[in-house]
């Protein structure tokens, strides 16, 4: 019988968001044909925390979900102290969700020094420096199923992932989310949506969109295989990135005109000279509802 890989998973500071988003994998059965939990907090798993947390049990690959202070503790043992022992049994560490790679929500409670595993935000945090290179970070609030499932698989192939600035792979966060998304020639045309919930128009002008300066796969692989928020009609609030959670959601904040943060890779003169083209358009198809009310 094939080697099944074992993983510990190790809720930190969390909501539990990531767990629940993971359940919602559409292919359950055969992740747990390849993949066993020696110990993660609904799925049944070898090991209760309290006998995790005190002896070395043989496991591949660390979770971890949440974000990380030295004030937390997980069975009376301080998270850390759990992260540094399983760090040196496993082959690879992956931070599930915006919370255990930058913080995220929850740099916001009352725990001291909160963080992300390496990064506080956009900053380096050095605490755990000496598994920086063992570690993949899977972003998102809640992180994708699909991302965080391929992501395992590759390590249990030995697929060598490349990887971005803040340890996230490639294949899907080299994207911006405005990448896929059905709204694409509204964005070019410069044709704002109105109505939350709407099929037409594009969000980035008047409602907040934050896709276009956004790494993430959602209008690439598509949630529980059938949508994306901004497929849906609402505003992508940039959940992937180190800037997350951010105000004033949903308004598209402007300086003379011109939305505040422009997509990845636009100078605000090319902005400009596109903006002036498109505009001079006038696209009839798009000015219309495409379906009846
Ligand atoms: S709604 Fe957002 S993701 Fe879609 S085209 Fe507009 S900016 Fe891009
Ligand atoms: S569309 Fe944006 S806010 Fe929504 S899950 Fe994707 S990256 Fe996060």
């Amino acid at each position: 019988m094939k080697r099944k890989m074992r993983v510990l998973w190790l809720s930190a500071i969390a909501c539990n968001g990531n767990m629940h988003s993971f359940l919602n994998y559409p292919y359950m059965e055969q992740f747990l044909n390849d993949f066993e939990f020696i110990s993660h907090p609904i799925l049944d798993s070898e090991y209760t925390l309290e006998v995790i947390v005190s002896n070395d049990i043989p496991c591949d690959i660390l979770l971890i979900e949440g974000a990380i202070s030295e004030e937390f503790q997980r069975a009376d043992v301080p998270i850390v102290n759990i992260i540094q022992r399983y760090s040196k049994i496993v082959q690879k560490i992956v931070t599930v969700g915006t919370c255990a790679t930058f913080g995220g929500i929850f740099r916001e409670s009352d725990y001291k020094d909160i963080s992300g595993l390496h990064f506080d935000k956009e900053s380096r945090v050095d605490t755990f420096k000496n598994i920086f290179d063992k570690t993949i970070s899977v972003s998102g609030c809640p992180v994708h199923p699909e991302i965080l499932v391929n992501t395992l698989y590759a390590i249990k192939k030995s697929i060598a992932l490349e990887l971005d600035n803040y340890l996230r792979p490639k294949e899907y966060f080299a994207y911006t989310v405005h990448n896929g998304c059905v709204r694409n020639e509204y964005f070019e045309y410069k044709i704002d949506n109105h109505q939350f919930g709407a099929l037409e128009g594009c969000m980035f002008y008047e409602h907040g969109c934050q896709a276009p300066y956004t790494h993430g796969s959602c209008n690439k692989i598509l949630w529980n295989e059938v949508n994306s928020k901004t497929r849906a009609g609402l505003p992508c609030m940039g959940c992937t990135e180190p800037s997350f959670p951010k105000q004033n959601l949903f308004s598209t904040k402007k300086n003379m005109g011109i939305p505040e943060y422009l997509p990845t890779g636009v100078g605000k003169r090319t902005y400009l000279t596109l903006a002036g083209i498109s505009k001079a358009f006038t696209i009839e198809r798009l000015e219309k509802k495409l379906f009846d009310d």
